[in-house]
């Protein structure tokens, strides 16, 4: 049995190999495209007879991909790589055949028809025919035909012009390094950073290698643009001139020679309108906006604008505090250039709220940790987690299993583990996967969800215990807040249920909302035991951990409004008379958003990724959109009263009930509006930022 070819509920992950992943996928591309064929002629416009079997006929090619990535992410190889780029565009010609199909769209339009003279539908159903037929016209399929190839020119561009984009910040990244060669011009680093710069040093090009091998301790070191080097040398570093070296370099990545990449940005600008002007959008903002929450331009701009108003009079403040630190620990000029500020900020962090993150670890023991995690879950959401270890086959001895039921027995999902690090075999961040939605089988029993966890923890050294920085506790509440939503539908349409089907600016909603748990006093009391005197965080502790998270947090929420303002304004506003270019647009904003003056020669737009090469065109804001549900979500325990656990408990059944349970399947604006009653409101985020006065 090939375990990628019609994979049973529980996949075989201890016997998946690239090469059974290769002839699976072999045969299940041809029947697919075969069952698509044989739909286009034998199709009924009904659920049952159109959309029921359009899912089934691409479900098994899907599920083996799905399965194949996985892998790859989490035991990487040549050999795997090689299986998932020999197939990538075959999935993708495969996908599109689907979606630019007329003889489905014109099958889409007539069972919308026939619903609106006798309803036929659910009104998941209808939701997932409304996504489906606004799917199909984005693609294109209504275009006559040269139209059409125009569109597909396009968006084989807009692809090229985003890995050209994305390859030359790489390039320009690389191409820049700074060797320290004396103890003093590496004043100030921390000993992790000094190990990881002689290692760039001595794997310099033949040539560029000093005559002695260098050492964490003497040097050479040679500190680069990476973001792993450049933040913590721009917190750390006592070498002002270096600092300054590095920072002019960093602002302007990619913006000269070779990479330059601003013809690029003028291009990604001109072509997303073109594209969005074919289809009838008038911009590529609205465009991008049809098929999220926000909606329109105007929502974006709100939520920008008052955020804003909030946050300009405390980051002045932050900013005149820094200045007034700076200056009593010696800093000697009038004001912070823009390579001071991550220095002084680090020295006043530390300053004021005085804990290591070490220290604060030897709190977090893993285990206790997930006891305690599992402990809040059936007490904010009814249900039981227990280990099934064994149960089900997995890829790595240190992947868990276990299993997830209504405190009354009756099981609801399962999921998967894989908590620590593995920089060989596995991709960095975080992350979760659904392998199995929850979905209504025609035999009318159900499928139940089965999601993975992904974290990259610390490996336990030894026998040292399994300790979690903070910030990786963080990771994993997060992590969970998305696998409740997958495991905890009750939507059986597999189209909208679990994390399916979900706005884009609203899937971070459930994840950042169990976020929120981290800073809750009995949350963190319950979570922690010291590894070697087994006692919770203490009070005084805590209070540092919740200050410290909002330490200059004007500052922080006013960058995040100036790269969505920039963003919005690129795509919904640009070209306007007086807006010379893109760099244009971002002085403007910087003006008004950003916290620091830019130097005269920054070139940020050239090396922002998330918006020219990556998915965030015209989405920037979903962060602080989301980020505004998520701490509203919160702010109903709070109201409930976090120390009433009938009530945290009553208002968990209902987060339940609304949020967790619907998914998909209905809109998350209106989601939200059945959890809270109301229309959301930015007084949440503002109060837990500590921006609205009381906390
Ligand atoms: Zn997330």
């Amino acid at each position: 049995m090939n375990p990628f070819y019609h994979i049973p509920y529980y996949p075989a992950f201890d016997k998946m190999t690239p090469a059974n992943a290769d002839e699976a996928l072999s045969r299940l591309l041809p029947e697919a495209n075969a069952a698509i064929d044989a739909l286009e002629t034998t199709f009924v416009p009904t659920w049952p007879g159109l959309m029921r079997p359009l899912h089934d006929a691409c479900q098994p090619l899907y599920d083996a991909w799905g399965l194949l990535c996985h892998m790859l992410s989490v035991m990487n190889s040549d050999a795997w790589r090689q299986v998932q780029e020999k197939w990538q565009a075959e999935l993708v010609t495969f996908s599109l055949r689907v979606g630019q199909s007329r003889t489905f769209y014109q099958a889409y339009l007539a069972l919308r028809a026939a619903d609106k003279t006798a309803p036929l539908l659910t009104p998941v159903q209808r939701r997932i025919l409304d996504k489906t037929i606004l799917g199909a016209e984005q693609a294109g399929v209504g275009l006559l035909p040269e139209r059409q190839a125009r569109f597909n020119t396009l968006q084989m561009d807009l692809a090229k012009i985003g890995t050209s984009f994305r390859n030359n910040v790489l390039d320009a990244t690389k191409a820049f390094s700074l060797t320290l060669r004396s103890r003093e011009e590496a004043d100030g680093l921390p000993p992790a950073l000094l190990a990881v710069a002689a290692q760039a040093a001595a794997a310099a090009p033949q040539g560029e290698r000093p005559a002695e091998p260098p050492s964490p301790e003497n040097g050479p070191w040679k500190i680069t643009l990476d973001t792993a080097v450049y933040l913590p040398f721009m917190m750390h570093s006592r070498n002002r001139a270096a600092r300054e070296t590095l920072y002019r370099a960093y602002v302007t990545r990619a913006s000269a020679g070779e990479t330059d990449n601003t013809p690029l940005i003028e291009q990604a600008l001109a072509l997303r309108r073109e594209l969005a002007n074919l289809i009838g959008y008038d911009t590529f903002a609205d465009l991008s906006l049809s098929t999220k929450t926000a909606k329109t331009v105007a929502a974006v701009d709100d939520l920008v604008a008052r955020l804003a108003a909030a946050a300009r009079p405390a980051a002045g403040s932050e900013a005149a505090e820094l200045l007034a630190f700076a200056r009593a620990h010696g800093f000697a000029e009038d004001a912070l250039q823009p390579w001071d500020i991550a220095f002084w900020a680090e020295r006043q962090r530390e300053h004021l709220y005085d804990y290591s993150d070490e220290e604060l670890s030897r709190y977090f023991l893993f285990p206790r940790v997930l006891e305690g995690l599992f402990e809040l879950a059936e007490r904010l959401f009814g249900i039981t987690i227990a280990p099934a270890d064994g149960e089900a086959p997995v890829w790595h001895p240190d992947v868990r299993f276990f299993r997830v039921s209504d405190t009354d027995g009756a099981p609801r999902a399962c999921f998967f583990l894989d908590p620590y690090s593995r920089p060989e075999t596995k991709s960095g961040g975080a992350w979760m996967n659904d392998f199995r939605t929850r979905e209504r089988l025609s035999d009318g029993s159900v499928r139940l969800p089965m999601a993975v966890l992904v974290c990259n923890q610390s490996v336990p050294v030894g026998n040292t215990p399994p300790v979690m920085r903070f910030n990786e506790v963080n990771t994993l509440f997060h992590e969970f807040g998305h696998a409740l939503q997958h495991m905890l539908t009750t939507v059986d349409e597999p189209d909208a249920s679990g994390v399916n089907g979900i706005e884009w600016d609203a899937i971070e909603i459930a994840s950042q909302f169990m976020e929120n748990w981290c800073y809750d006093r009995a949350t963190v009391r319950s979570l922690s035991r010291h590894a070697d005197t087994g006692e919770p965080v203490p009070d005084a502790l805590f209070d540092r951990l919740v200050a410290a998270k909002n330490y200059r947090a004007a500052s922080a929420m006013l960058r995040q409004l100036f790269f969505a303002a920039t963003d919005i304004d690129l795509y919904a506003r640009y070209p306007r008379p007086g807006w010379s270019d893109a760099d244009a647009v971002k002085r403007l904003n910087a003006e008004r958003y950003s916290p620091a003056p830019l130097v005269a020669e920054d070139r940020f737009l050239c090396s922002f990724s998330h918006i020219f090469g990556g998915g965030y065109a015209a989405g920037y804001y979903s962060y602080k959109w989301s980020e505004v549900l998520s701490a509203d979500c919160f702010a109903a325990f709070e109201e409930a009263g976090l120390d009433d656990d009938s009530a945290v408990r009553a208002t968990g059944r209902r987060y339940r009930a609304t949020l967790l349970a619907l998914g998909g399947g209905e809109d998350p604006m209106s989601v939200f509006q059945r959890f809270r009653g109301r229309a959301p409101s930015i007084e949440a985020l503002l109060r837990h930022s500590g921006l609205s006065g009381n906390r």
